[in-house]
């Protein structure tokens, strides 16, 4: 939750996204995604089922990201990061793994798989990056930024539907079936919010890309599943309205937003060269294998190559390293740019709109609903169910609704606003003479 001055607070943002005013109701990609379920949405967003979990081990990913975080902070200094910086990284995401190891949460050799796959693949990107050095012709202007803008009506107007809020303590939060006796009817303002990766300003023009980096161990597939990925000009779209608005800090108002790319770096295991054994015991080895099963940098074939005494101007080493660097090398890292006009964006705006508004009335529906039958009406499974796609986590809940099957879940708010103190009893707005049920 966001422990800031502003009262709205949402999950996952420790700070209020720039942009965002003091009372909206927010609602961000993943929450279309959720919504593209309507059950999914009514467990999730309205009733606010979590399942209950425990701290699982860091991913792959998010090792990564973390990693790259030292990268970006040498970025922003528009310098590559020292050597230390990175042993400093390498030694971070090591003792994190360690924390998990101790808790028993994760195996030692759990652990030493994921660093080993870590320390390979950073050594491949900084070889391919220059070191790590920042792009050549963009500066970082900031990275990891939250960031909100109003969603609007077809005129223009700010969208601010009638939802039904209730107090819970000492917050106010969106109803829940069930609760509309006792619930209000507000018209807040709604807030698109999401988190940008890195935000890049070409050096001499000035005009703005995001950047997004994320991993994977087949980085070719991954870019060809991003190509129509709705979520780009999402982002996009929030930096333009935040440029317009002179929302950034580090650059021109107005500086004209141009597009996206995605990095995608490998993530899967990187194996050495094998050395070959000599026939009889104690025999010399006669050479590296050539084999063209595993995955070996050519840089570290060529380092065996010299450490073991062999050729690498031989014809059979010079063809396996010509492989090597295009089946192995070339696929470590893939970048796709892509350009987006204001035509694109005003798109997604509209889609975003649309979305919005059936949000709005899925939650009005699921507080007026009188029974589950209602319920089944107005937030019936998705007819071809996604979940083994995207992973849902409300199959228990969905098939066979109950107590016992909630058991295994918490209910928690996606988002809350503060109580204001001069007007305890009523939802902030709302005055004595304008309150209303849903
Ligand atoms: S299991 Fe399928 S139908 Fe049920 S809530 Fe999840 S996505 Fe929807």
């Amino acid at each position: 939750m966001t422990p800031t001055t502003n009262p709205t607070q949402i999950e996952r943002y420790d700070r209020a996204p720039i942009g965002l005013p003091d009372r909206a109701v927010t609602i961000s990609h993943s929450t279309l995604i959720q919504a593209h379920c309507p059950r999914r949405y009514l467990l999730r967003r309205i009733e606010g089922l979590r399942p209950k979990r425990i701290r699982l081990a860091p991913t792959y990913g998010s090792l990564w990201h973390r990693v790259k975080e030292h990268v970006h902070r040498a970025w922003l200094q528009d310098r590559a990061p020292t050597e230390q910086e990175m042993i400093g990284a390498e030694w971070e995401a090591e003792q994190t793994l360690l924390g998990f190891v101790d808790k028993d949460q994760m195996t030692e050799e759990d652990a030493d798989g994921l660093m080993l796959r870590l320390r390979g693949n950073l050594e491949a990107w900084l070889r391919m990056n220059r070191g790590g050095a920042p792009p050549e012709s963009y500066r970082l202007v900031a990275y990891e930024i939250g960031l909100a803008m109003p969603i609007r009506t077809r005129s223009g107007r700010v969208y601010a539907p009638e939802v039904p809020v209730v107090r819970d303590g000492d917050v106010w939060r969106l109803a829940r079936p069930g609760e509309r006796s006792r619930a209000y009817v507000v018209r807040w303002p709604w807030y698109f919010v999401g988190r940008l990766d890195q935000l890049m300003a070409h050096r001499s023009s000035g005009v703005l890309w995001v950047s997004d980096d994320k991993t994977s161990a087949s980085p070719g597939d991954m870019l060809t599943r991003l190509s129509n990925d709705p979520q780009v000009p999402g982002y996009l779209s929030l930096v333009r309205h935040a440029s317009r608005e002179g929302l950034l800090p580090w650059v021109p108002q107005g500086a004209e937003v141009k597009g996206f790319w995605h990095r995608i770096t490998h993530s899967g295991k990187l194996s050495r060269p094998t050395v070959l054994k000599g026939r009889k015991k104690d025999a010399p080895s006669p050479g590296l294998s050539v084999a063209r099963n595993r995955r070996i940098p050519s840089w570290w074939y060529r380092k065996a190559l010299v450490e073991h005494g062999f050729d690498p101007g031989e014809d059979k080493y010079r063809d396996h390293l010509a492989y090597l660097r295009s089946h192995v090398d070339a696929n470590l890292e893939r970048i796709d740019w892509q350009s987006y006009g204001d035509d694109d964006l005003d798109r997604y705006d509209r889609e975003l709109y649309a979305g919005a508004a059936r949000l709005a009335q899925m939650h009005r529906d699921a507080v007026r609903a009188s029974t589950v039958e209602d319920l089944d009406k107005t937030h019936p499974r998705v007819a071809v169910c996604q979940s083994s796609k995207f992973g849902c986590d409300y199959v228990g809940p969905c098939m066979n609704d109950g107590a016992e099957v909630r058991h295994d879940y918490e209910v928690r708010a996606a988002q809350t606003w503060a109580v204001d103190p001069l007007n305890p009893a009523l939802p902030p707005g709302i005055t004595p003479d304008t309150w209303r049920r849903p």
